[in-house]
């Protein structure tokens, strides 16, 4: 064990303030003008490049830190997403796992005047543009949290920085490089993921759980083409409408709750003391980020249910639709089929691939009017439960949010996926995990103006070596 070198948070937070507006915005910028979208929303991603030129940036800019003993590779399996792995050696003979992802969402509709996906605006504290914040930062705030400690001489475990192309599409490609990585990787006990989100921009927050999740395309076919629709109404039923009774064997729709008793899980104790603690602390605010429209309001005026919803109960979005023309060119017919993109969430616990099977059976078998249903391109990921915190690392959070936020960390729940955590919390049960992020209000990862709340990545990289060193110490 070594012994307890000083740290001096002011030099840390200078340093995160010199390599962010010196070289890590600037990068930044560059990266968010490369459209390297994720193989799932672009299958030609590696004859389009994209993906390569975002990962030479990034590999790019990581050969220009001063790490001591840094080694690094773009490992590549056969038709598989590229992965960046780094691996830093350590004075303590222990393991920190680092993770982040460089893929990213697709375009999607609604940027504002002046902004875009792939177009880098800097506004303030904020660089708007697609996956600057999810989750292009996490490589460059991995090793900025390691040249902080560097820079202060102070002792940290063996770091492995593992970046992946492929976590917006369910990290498919992930678990053959874990495998193939195995030996190199070794047994973490402690793992950072900074792919997580935040309910705010004052302090440290501590992701404690993650949704899972089942999606898929719900393809309902009533004819081998569309007719007119005055000529079949009435005789032909409406694949819509069929598509619409199918999910009404999983969703009400009048409430939006998930019917089957066995897409839900118990709930612990603890994450509903801490969501009621939370709704507590933050009341009607818990939902007035959203970008509302008109009157439109929450599906409840209580804040802990709110809470509870997004991040321990099932719940369904319908994020994308097939077989209907846009509607300048919607003609009087009575369409061949409807097809709809289907996303469940799912509460931690619930085993994903069960509940696919079961999706599908309950969406798929005995279809009104005997209609041609299928549901293709299932996928299935498992949420997670954060394991009980160490107080090691409980004291570590407290003290660096305290430190770079001047506020006390928080701890909530997630209603996101990150597939990964489930893989490491089954592979590695012993590890401690600090899951955070700067995806916090209005940074609408996924939609349109996603941002990066820069102050926010600076401090949290911050709270990163604190944490790493915390854990060296322990
Ligand atoms: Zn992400």
């Amino acid at each position: 064990m070594p012994k307890s070198p000083s740290f001096d948070a002011k030099r840390a937070s200078a340093l995160a303030t010199q390599v962010f507006e010196s070289s890590i915005v600037p990068t930044l910028i560059e990266y968010i003008k490369i459209p390297n979208k994720s193989p799932g929303f672009d299958p030609d991603w590696e004859r389009s490049g994209h993906m390569q030129r975002a990962m030479d940036l990034i590999v790019a800019w990581c050969r220009t830190r001063q790490i001591a003993g840094m080694r690094l590779e773009v490992v590549r399996l056969p038709g598989r997403t590229p992965l960046l792995f780094i691996e830093v050696p350590g004075a303590v003979d222990d393991t920190v796992l680092l993770y982040g992802h460089m893929d990213k969402q697709p375009e999607m509709t609604g940027w504002a005047d002046g902004l875009g996906p792939w177009q880098p605006v800097l506004r303030g504290d904020r660089l708007y543009g697609r996956g600057g914040a999810d989750d292009g930062y996490s490589t460059f705030a991995s090793l900025a949290s390691l040249e902080i400690l560097q820079d202060q001489n102070v002792p940290h475990a063996r770091c492995v920085v593992i970046i992946e192309g492929c976590e917006e599409s369910g990290s498919g490609d992930l678990p053959a490089y874990i495998e193939h990585l195995r030996d190199r990787i070794g047994t973490p006990s402690l793992v950072v993921c900074l792919d997580s989100g935040a309910a705010d921009y004052d302090r440290l927050w501590c992701t404690t759980s993650l949704r899972g999740m089942v999606i898929g395309n719900l393809q309902v076919d009533v004819l081998r083409e569309g007719v007119h629709s005055g000529e079949a109404s009435g005789i032909v039923p409406s694949s819509f409408r069929i598509a619409r009774s199918l999910l009404d064997r999983l969703e009400d729709a009048k409430t939006g709750r998930i019917l089957p008793e066995w897409l839900y899980a118990p709930t612990p104790k603890q994450r509903v003391e801490q969501a009621r603690a939370m709704a507590g602390a933050l009341g009607a605010g818990i939902a007035s980020h959203y970008p509302w429209r008109g009157a439109t309001r929450p599906v409840t005026d209580d804040a802990a249910e709110l809470i509870l919803n997004r991040t321990w109960r099932p719940q369904l979005a319908i994020t994308g639709a097939g077989g209907l023309p846009p509607l300048g060119s919607a003609g009087n017919v009575l369409r061949a089929g409807t097809a709809l993109r289907v996303s469940l969430r799912l509460p931690p616990g619930v085993d994903a691939e069960t509940a696919k099977k079961r999706v599908v059976r309950l969406l798929t078998e005995n279809p009104p009017y005997g209609a041609e249903v299928r549901f293709d391109s299932a996928e299935a990921n498992d949420g997670w439960n954060a394991p009980e915190l160490a107080p090691w690392l409980e004291a570590a959070l407290h003290e660096s949010s305290q430190a770079y936020f001047g506020a006390s960390a928080a701890y909530m729940g997630e209603g996101g996926t990150i597939p990964f955590m489930a893989m490491l919390g089954l592979r590695f049960p012993d590890a401690q995990f600090l899951i955070t992020g700067v995806l916090g209000p209005e940074s609408n990862a996924h939609g349109p103006n996603e941002f990066l709340h820069i102050p926010t990545a600076r401090k949290l990289t911050c709270c990163v070596a604190a944490t790493i060193r915390a854990h060296a110490l322990r």
